[in-house]
């Protein structure tokens, strides 16, 4: 069951405990079970629902879906794939996460679970922003 974030309120998401430990700056209590706060807009990042909390500050790398506008954020961390990267990639004309990876060089690692905050694979997220992007470079 998940519960809701304590700065905004918005629904959160369970994430392993492995991932929050991976990403931390600072050392964390080891059974504690954290979710995820989905807002976009929202500083707070992994909260456990007795009271602990962990800000944007409190991380190594940027999520993804809150820095929307950021170039410099990773968007696939396993590979890893920044915004921009993938935004020069999708310009030259790739449209699948194949032909992004093949243009820009970038190897997937597979870590996803200790590297992207959400413990999940990039794929959908990769997916979706090659997606968008390629509405903004409409193919000849
Ligand atoms: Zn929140």
């Amino acid at each position: 069951m998940s519960h809701a974030c304590p700065e905004c309120g918005f629904k959160g998401k369970r994430v392993p405990l492995e991932t929050v430990q991976a990403l931390a700056t600072r050392p964390l209590e080891a059974e504690a079970s954290y979710e995820l706060c989905l807002n976009p807009s929202c500083d707070l990042v992994y909260f456990k629902p007795e009271g602990a909390r962990l800000f944007k500050s409190d991380l190594k790398v940027k999520v993804w879906f809150k820095e929307p506008d950021d170039p410099d954020c990773p968007v696939c961390y396993c590979s890893p794939l920044t915004r921009r990267q993938i935004r020069s990639a999708v310009s030259r004309g790739a449209q699948t996460i194949e032909e992004v990876r093949q243009l820009t060089g970038a190897l997937r690692t597979g870590f996803c679970r200790t590297e992207n905050p959400t413990g999940m694979c990039c794929h959908r997220a990769l997916e979706q922003e090659i997606a968008r992007l390629s509405a903004a470079y409409p193919s000849p």
